[in-house]
């Protein structure tokens, strides 16, 4: 494997700004300085950036919620280029919702804003007396009291305000609403109306340190390395983009595969009692959608996607007249599916809840199918809500999430931080056996695969460094595809190798930071770790660039671990081990401990990480270029 230190930098690098701010919130200074040629080539962008600086400059052990934590907003060499889907942005933190490594990764215009005024990274720390907002006006850098004019306002009109106040309909301003103000671990960072920075509670982060908002706009350009070829090759990917890779995101948006998913038994239902359900088939599913209430499709910035479906309630509606809502697969799941839900417009109004006043809108359905569940089960009744919550709710439904994200009353004190948290307040209530319905990997809410039948998923979901995502590690293709039988549990290291690789390359696109369903759009991952070098002038090959993302996922692994990860925490909920679908591909089936172990030791294997505590060993630390990490995880307790 070729080391990054091995791969010669050029005496200009181009793409990247090299701007990075360091915000300190409590005293009010700003002051800027350059990220070096070496920093770029070895952490990438985004994702690695963060990887890096968490890693350096936070403590371990502080409180998410103090002004100890480190919040770091990142982006990549390709902003402003036309490279396609290009336009975005990370955040990352210690997150409050897991207590371990914390990402959210958003599109839209923010990237692009960011990137014409100047910057690569900016890294907050401390607590800022009173609210604030910054503003990144170009070369302008300046924090604004807000307390009387922002503070307290939904992500929605803050924005608004913002783009009033600057008389610029193009400032990108991603802000907090409510639910961030109040701390909520679910609460999320949404810019452009309808893009989320939503998982891990980074939102929870910026009100912890009274920051409403950050708001960018710039005119500064990009210059690439080499623009005759680049331009050639991007000319190439953007006519693939428009082409069939895509055309089911363009046609059908996210919830494109829902049907197949469905059929194969993979799409939760009722909170993961079931993997499939009649009323996908004949209500729920893309096609519906964009027949019957799809009205615009929108792109974000350098994107002719255009994935982002709005939907839209008729005017005659009794409830939500003329309502608007951005509809993705993963809200589809938790307002609908999870909840046993399909009424569209239910849907609709619980994603504008969310998106509004501010949390992750998977963590926040799922939280709510926990809670249907729960009535079902008696654990929570009418008395504690006021009203029945079956799976299948409407009003109901509406109502409890509403309270939830705005922390009123009981689903607010219970429910309003997520499943995991409910879980833990219900059993110390006496509410035996609460937190088996609290389907999470880490504390993060699960995303749209029922695992039950998807052994391979399963380990790649749970070893996901910011719990269970499908956007940190792929590996639901392996199951999906049949490339293993995803009912056993056969060739753990190849299998862990495939889980791995796959990872490796989602930590390379999200510290690119472009969008996942652009992977296919690449002849393959060498034409990946060229176009990178035709816009940086940095000369990764694909060996080189791909064990990058390796060493992107091991550092952020040992941050996991210096902040107490343990084996155990790489585990799916209980459910699946215990309780089969009645009904499906997956019928009668459940996860198997000993099966599952061995494949997750696979896994640490392929990754070169002790099989057995799934701790990066010296070896492979020192292969990666990571060796300032030795020494210092068993200092810290790791096992
Ligand atoms: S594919 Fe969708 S999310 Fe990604 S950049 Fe395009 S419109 Fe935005």
């Amino acid at each position: 494997m070729s080391k990054s230190k091995d791969v010669t930098i050029p005496d200009n690098i181009r793409g990247y700004s090299q701007v990075r701010l360091d915000v300190d919130l409590t005293s009010g200074e700003i002051k800027e300085s350059t990220l070096s040629k070496e920093f770029c080539r070895d952490w990438i962008g985004g994702y690695g950036f963060a990887a890096k600086v968490l890693w350096d400059e936070l403590k371990p052990g502080v409180d998410p919620l103090s002004p100890d934590n480190v919040f770091i907003y990142a982006q990549g060499p390709f902003p402003t280029t036309i490279l396609p889907t290009s336009s975005k942005y990370g955040v990352f933190a210690k997150s409050p919702l897991t207590g371990m490594f914390g990402m959210a990764i958003s599109s839209g215009s923010v990237g692009a804003q960011a990137r014409r005024a100047g910057i690569n990274m900016i890294v907050f720390k401390g607590k800022a007396p009173e609210p604030v907002y910054l503003v990144v006006d170009d070369d302008d850098r300046y924090l604004v009291p807000c307390k009387d004019t922002v503070w307290g306002k939904g992500c929605w009109e803050t924005e608004e305000i913002l783009r009033e106040e600057f008389q610029d309909q193009r400032l990108a301003v991603m802000a907090i609403g409510q639910a961030g103000e109040r701390m909520s671990r679910l609460a999320c960072i949404t810019n452009d109306r309808n893009r989320q920075a939503g998982r891990t509670g980074m939102g929870a982060v910026m009100g912890s340190k009274n920051l409403k908002a950050v708001a960018f706009r710039g005119t500064k350009g990009v210059k690439v390395a080499q623009p005759v070829e680049f331009y050639k090759l991007a000319k190439k990917l953007i006519k693939v983009a428009n082409g069939p890779a895509t055309a089911k995101y363009r046609d059908q948006g996210t919830p494109a595969g829902l049907l197949s998913y469905n059929k194969l038994g993979m799409f939760p239902v009722n909170n993961y009692r079931e993997g499939t359900w009649d009323k996908i088939v004949d209500i729920v599913n893309g096609e519906v959608l964009n027949d019957e209430w799809v009205v615009k499709k929108v792109g974000c910035s350098q994107c002719s996607i255009a994935c982002d479906h709005l939907a839209r309630v008729p005017k005659t509606h009794p409830d939500y007249p003329n309502l608007v809502a951005s509809v993705d697969v993963e809200l589809v799941y938790g307002y609908g599916t999870a909840c046993g839900n399909s009424d569209w417009p239910t849907i609709f109004k619980c994603i504008t809840q969310c998106d509004d006043w501010g949390i992750d809108a998977i963590s926040g359905g799922v939280t709510c199918a926990m809670a249907c569940e729960l009535f079902e089960e008696g654990i929570i009744t009418k008395e504690d809500l006021g009203y029945e919550l079956p799976f299948g709710s409407t009003k109901n439904l509406v109502r409890f999430n509403e309270e939830m994200i705005l922390g009123k009353g009981f689903p607010g004190e219970i429910f309003g931080d997520g499943t995991k948290m409910a879980g833990i307040r219900l059993e110390e209530k006496g509410r035996k056996n609460a937190g088996y319905y609290a389907m999470q990997i880490k504390g993060l809410e699960m995303p749209a695969f029922d695992i039950h039948g998807m052994t391979s998923f399963a380990v790649g979901e749970s070893v996901s460094i910011r719990g269970a995502c499908h956007l940190r590690n792929g590996a639901y293709g392996l199951d999906a595809k049949g490339t293993f039988d995803r009912f056993s549990y056969e060739k753990p290291v190849e299998r862990g190798q495939q889980i791995k690789e796959v990872e490796d390359v989602y930590a390379l696109i999200d510290s690119y930071v472009i969008c996942k369903f652009t992977r296919g759009i690449y002849e393959n991952d060498a034409e990946m770790a060229k176009v990178y070098e035709l816009v940086t002038g940095i000369p990764h090959t694909e060996e080189s660039i791909l064990a990058r993302g390796d060493a992107i996922v091991t550092l952020s692994k040992c941050f996991n671990i210096r902040e107490g990860w343990k084996r155990d925490d790489d585990h799916p909920p209980e459910r699946f081990f215990k309780q089969a679908h009645t009904r499906g591909p997956a019928k009668g089936f459940t996860l198997e401990e000993k099966g599952y172990q061995t494949l997750l030791s696979g896994y640490y294997k392929a990754r070169g990480w002790d099989e057995n505590t799934g701790i990066p060993t010296d070896e492979t630390l020192k292969k990666l270029g990571l060796d300032f990490v030795i020494g210092k995880l068993k200092k810290s307790g790791g096992k």
